[in-house]
């Protein structure tokens, strides 16, 4: 349930509601809005007393939460969350559309640097890259672990670009803090709940990737995992999922865009790379994704895709970047959005 505060509500009457909800055995999550302060009840409450909470001074309402995610909610929380990406000037869930672009991992020096300097030109605010990769096959390329944090950092320093990239356990959540600006949980660790805990805890943006298989309810509970931690700098991200239909790697559900901001608060963000596993669709589906409402969009680009040690049929060149962000730009105009 959520209690709703008469706007004029003392501090004093917010604290008085917060102990009621802990005598309830319960936990809290305030939200101070632009309007009114809420406190959202975290915990089951089904069957618990609220007309204690709706006789409390200062209290206007208490209204039950239907869905089964709470502070990722929208009936909890009307205003669209924004989160900013490092020490950039740069958010994603504003007015204002957010790109993060690089390569799928971190291969080389000058690899990282040439994509990271291409994009940042073209207008990226992000740089993603994976020092770990979660690999189908174990004889494939693992990524490069710390030796690409450090890297990454490098490319940070010379380009200002925020760092987005994956941490696939919990043993590697403080390395990983330690050098990125985002923390990405991959689509194979949705469910993953002790990471989820984990980067719960952490002060840093998490991009939470969809699961492959799972539906938009697991995906927000899935956000709600990290948020009941304390960490609500979260940016959902739709990666496509796994179908029947075999000429895209994953089928990009476009239509979760729209769904996910009805029913959550949190910013969205589109990955047409995985989402399509062929470069030739990036472009349109990351018109496509804007069109939808989209907050931002993260990207695979590489250099040299032939060679690419990952990813390279679904990663688009520099140049094809470009024009890419050119022609977002006359999309986002079209939706009110701004680049
Ligand atoms: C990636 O971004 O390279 C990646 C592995 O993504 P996902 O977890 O969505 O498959
Ligand atoms: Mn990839």
């Amino acid at each position: 349930m959520i209690v709703v505060m008469k706007t004029g509500s003392t501090k004093q009457d917010v604290e008085h509601v917060v102990q009621l909800v802990r005598e309830m055995g319960l936990k809290e999550h305030i939200i101070v809005g632009e309007e009114r302060t809420v406190v959202a009840v975290i915990g089951n409450d089904r069957f618990k007393d609220r007309t204690v909470l709706e006789s409390a001074p200062g209290v206007d309402k208490v209204v039950p939460i239907l869905a089964p995610y709470k502070i990722a909610s929208r009936e909890v929380k009307k205003e669209r969350t924004t989160v900013s990406l490092g020490k950039t000037d740069a958010s994603i869930g504003g007015k204002r559309i957010g790109v993060i672009a690089g390569p799928c991992s971190v291969e080389s020096k000058p690899q990282l640097l040439e994509i990271a300097h291409a994009v940042k030109e073209s207008g990226a605010k992000g740089l993603r890259g994976g020092a770990f990769k979660p690999r189908t096959n174990p004889y494939s390329f693992q990524g490069l672990a710390e030796q690409g944090l450090e890297l990454l950092a490098l490319a940070r320093e010379e380009t200002g670009l925020a760092v987005v990239t994956e941490v696939m356990s919990i043993d590697q959540v403080a390395l990983v803090h330690r050098y990125a600006d985002v923390l990405q949980v991959g689509a194979r660790n949705m469910q993953n709940f002790n990471l989820l805990n984990a980067v719960g805890e952490q002060d840093k943006p998490v991009l939470l990737k969809r699961g492959m298989s799972a539906t938009l309810e697991e995906f927000l509970l899935a956000a709600e995992y990290i948020m009941a931690k304390g960490n609500t700098q979260i940016m959902l991200c739709e990666r496509g999922i796994r179908t029947y239909e075999d000429y895209v790697r994953n089928t990009l559900a476009l239509a979760a865009v729209p769904e996910l901001h009805r029913v959550s608060h949190l910013p969205v963000v589109v990955d047409p790379s995985q989402g399509t596993g062929k470069s030739q669709l990036v472009d349109s589906m990351c018109r496509a994704a804007i069109a939808a409402g989209a907050d931002g969009l993260i990207v695979e680009v590489h250099h040299d895709p032939e060679h690419a040690l990952t990813d390279g049929a679904q990663s688009i060149t520099p140049q094809q970047f470009d024009q890419m962000m050119k022609s977002i730009s006359r999309i986002a105009a079209a939706v009110d959005r701004e680049m």
